[in-house]
C-alpha cells in the first residue's frame, strides 16, 4: 500500500531531506585524492548527528556506515573502509540518509576525485541529466511508466545501461515504501501519479552492460563487466502545486 502524504508530513520530510542533501554537500567539499572512504562517512555522520537527525543507514539491515561509499565499477552498497583510499580520476558514489522527526531523506551523487575522463564526465553528467528528465515526467495523471521511460531515453540516447536489478521507492517514516520507482519502464503504464506521492528517483547508469553482481561482502553492488557506474539520487514529493525536490540544497549539484 502507497502512503501518501498530507502537507505537514511532507513539511517534515523537507527537514530531513534538507540535512540529507547538506551532508551530501560536506562529503562533496571533502572529496580529494588521498582521502579514505572511511572519512567520507565519518564526515557524513557527524554532520547528520550534529542536526539533531539520525544517519538511517547506519544499522539499517545490518548495514555498518551511515552512507555507502561505492568507486568506479562499484554500483551501489560500497562500505566504507580506512583501506579504500581515493585517488585522481576515481569516481566515487556516495549516497546517505537522515531521519529527523520520524521522516526520512535519501540522496547520492556521484563526484570527480580530481581529474577525471571525458567519459567519467560524461557519465556523471548523463546520470544526472537523466534523472532531471525523469523529475519532468512526474505530474499528476503521469504514470509511473513515463518516468522511468524518461529516465532510461536519456540513458541510452547516450550510448550507456541503465541498471534495472536495483530501483528507487516510495519513502516517508521508512526508508523504503512501496511503490518501487524503477528507471525504465513502458510510457502509461504502472500506477497513476497523484498529489502526496513521495518517492527517492535513484537512476544508476553503466557506461558497458546493465549486468551488476554483488560482491561477497554481502554489500557491495559492482557492474558485470568492470565499467564505470554513475548513480544519482533525490527524494522527491507531488503535490497539488507541483513536485518538490526534498533533498537538493544547491542547484546544479
Ligand atoms: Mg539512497
Ligand atoms: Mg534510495
Amino acid at each position: 500500500m502507497i502512503h501518501l502524504k498530507n502537507s505537514a508530513q511532507i513539511t517534515a520530510m523537507k527537514d530531513a531531506g534538507r540535512i540529507t542533501g547538506e551532508a551530501l554537500l560536506l562529503a562533496r567539499d571533502a572529496v580529494r585524492p588521498g582521502v579514505t572512504t572511511y572519512e567520507i562517512d565519518h564526515i557524513i555522520r557527524r554532520y547528520i548527528e550534529k542536526c539533531g537527525a539520525t544517519p538511517t543507514f547506519l544499522g539499517y539491515g545490518g548495514f555498518p556506515a551511515s552512507a555507502c561509499v561505492s568507486i568506479n565499477d562499484e554500483v551501489i552498497h560500497g562500505i566504507p573502509s580506512k583501506n579504500r583510499i581515493l585517488k585522481e580520476g576515481d569516481i566515487v558514489k556516495i549516497d546517505t540518509g537522515a531521519t529527523y522527526r520520524g521522516y526520512v531523506g535519501d540522496s547520492a551523487r556521484t563526484i570527480p576525485v580530481g581529474k577525471v575522463s571525458a567519459q567519467a564526465e560524461k557519465l556523471i553528467q548523463v546520470t544526472r541529466d537523466s534523472f532531471w528528465k525523469g523529475l519532468e515526467a512526474v505530474r499528476i495523471g503521469n504514470r509511473l511508466g513515463d518516468v522511468g521511460h524518461a529516465i532510461d531515453s536519456v540513458v541510452t540516447a547516450n550510448g550507456f545501461s541503465t541498471v534495472k536489478r536495483y530501483v528507487g521507492h516510495g519513502i516517508g517514516t521508512d526508508m523504503h515504501e512501496p511503490p518501487d520507482v524503477p528507471n525504465y519502464g513502458t510510457p502509461g503504464r504502472g500506477i497513476r501519479l497523484c498529489a502526496g506521492l513521495t518517492i527517492a528517483i535513484e537512476p544508476m547508469v553503466n557506461v558497458g552492460g546493465e549486468g551488476v553482481r554483488e560482491l561477497p561482502d554481502g554489500w557491495t553492488v559492482k557492474t558485470s563487466d568492470g565499467s564505470l557506474s554513475a548513480h544519482y539520487e533525490n527524494t522527491v514529493a507531488l503535490t497539488s502545486d507541483g513536485v518538490i525536490v526534498l533533498t537538493e540544497v544547491e542547484k546544479g549539484f
